[in-house]
């Protein structure tokens, strides 16, 4: 006999492209067998974690309230688990893949230092062929 045993929640700071949600949330859900996803959604989330001497108010605003929705996620709901992501053709983030990928590794960094409790995963959301948003791929860098 074959039960469900998921239960929890777990965190996800994704971009808000409808193009990656569903995926994140069906990787989490089958990676990390959690019930819940919480969704921190930026235009390019990644952007914020490392951010330059010269940024905006607005733009640390902003990663105010991220990290204030992430405390909720992980003290409130207690999830054990934050997976950040980047995605190609990324509108709120138009920097080079490869940039978005060293961002993703910076956000990673950063979340493992202040949430050490959790485990903490950085995925890149890639399309079939680089185009094809109806079958992604969740790459762990
Ligand atoms: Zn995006």
């Amino acid at each position: 006999m074959t039960q469900s045993t998921a239960s929890g929640f777990a965190t996800g700071i994704n971009c808000m492209d409808g193009r990656v949600q569903l995926p994140l949330v069906n990787h989490m859900m089958s990676t990390y067998n959690v019930s819940f996803v919480d969704q921190i959604t930026e235009a390019g989330p990644v952007r914020y974690f490392n951010m330059p001497e010269d940024a905006t108010q607005t733009d640390r605003d902003i990663f105010t309230n991220m990290l204030a929705r992430i405390d909720i996620s992980v003290h409130h709901h207690g999830s054990k688990v934050i997976n950040v992501t980047a995605h190609p053709d990324c509108a709120g983030n138009v920097v080079e893949d490869d940039k978005q990928k060293i961002q993703l590794l910076e956000a990673k960094a950063y979340l493992k230092e202040k949430y050490p409790t959790c485990t903490v995963e950085a995925v890149w959301i890639w399309p079939a062929n680089g185009e094809d948003w109806s079958n992604v791929t969740c790459i762990t860098l």
